[in-house]
């Protein structure tokens, strides 16, 4: 693969405006492209909840003004359901789910018990005890013909053994080794939605294609679980390139609760698209 032909991707979640930060992403991926490349769109709207068709319609056209456009159809998440289920049904085949009942109270709970503190993954979050990964098999039944509320969770040491050592090649800093067991037993399926970020995402980069993925800095560390998620299910890995995050002047986060950041307030405000893609630290290569 020569790097003038990456398949790059932009995959914002429709919760809010283009903001600064997304624009810093979406051209670290089109500059990254090359000549002969491609750059998609995903828009990630699995969550009912939070995500907005207006605002999927507002992230496109702010990127068309700033001259982005998908190389290929627009990706929609909430679309591929089917394939997220084919996914979690082979990796159940495989052996590495299982149902976890746990409410965030069970598990609070479980934690104030423990005698030393509990692990935190690397992303920050604590790692699951692994309550449900010990319920007999009757229980696990009982509890599912009772229809109990339930996610699924990846056994984390089961599917640790199906795999060799996981590396990835990051653009910057050459091969990556992966340790994704210091996540623990993470969950795949929520319960409101029947699918989790770390599957749709690694399911949706092999699905389309993607052979760079360009993304944040806060992300690095879950490529360690995405590469597992690609082992096992037998999935191309692609090349990854991390961008750092921007902040503002108080060195915090630029995220769309910023709305003064939004693309669209500084459009209204005069700015050309050149201002904006300037003001997101990514003046150079561009077209
Ligand atoms: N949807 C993710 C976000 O908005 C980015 C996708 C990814 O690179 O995993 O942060």
């Amino acid at each position: 693969m020569t790097q003038s032909s990456w398949i790059t991707r932009f995959a914002p979640s429709p919760t809010g405006f283009l903001h600064l930060g997304h624009v810093a992403s979406a051209l670290s991926g089109w500059t990254h492209k090359g000549p002969h490349g491609g750059w998609l769109v995903r828009m990630e709207d699995i969550d009912p909840q939070r995500c907005r068709k207006s605002y999927a319609s507002a992230l496109l056209d702010d990127l068309a003004w700033l001259g982005l456009y998908s190389t290929r159809p627009v990706m929609r998440q909430s679309a591929n359901m089917a394939a997220y289920r084919a996914t979690l049904e082979w990796l159940d085949q495989l052996g590495v789910l299982y149902p976890c009942f746990c409410t965030r109270s069970d598990i609070a709970r479980e934690f104030s018990g423990m005698m030393s503190a509990p692990h935190a993954a690397p992303d920050g979050s604590l790692r699951y005890p692994g309550t449900c990964r010990a319920m007999s098999p009757q229980a696990r039944v009982k509890a599912l013909a009772q229809g109990k509320p339930h996610v699924l969770r990846l056994d984390m040491t089961r599917a640790m053994g199906l795999v060799q050592s996981l590396t990835y090649a990051d653009l910057e800093r050459g091969t990556v080794r992966c340790q994704p067991e210091l996540f623990g037993d993470v969950v795949m399926a929520r319960r409101d939605v029947p699918a989790s970020y770390h599957l749709c995402v690694t399911h949706d980069d092999a699905a389309q294609g993607v052979t760079l993925v360009t993304r944040g800095e806060d992300l690095r560390p879950a490529t360690d679980l995405h590469r597992l998620i690609q082992a096992l299910m037998g999935w191309p890995t692609p090349a990854y390139l991390f961008h750092p995050l921007l902040c503002d002047t108080e060195g915090r986060r630029l995220s769309k609760r910023d709305g003064a950041k939004a693309v669209r307030t500084m459009r209204e405000a005069g700015l050309t698209p050149e201002d904006v893609r300037r003001a997101s630290g990514y003046p150079g290569v561009f077209g």
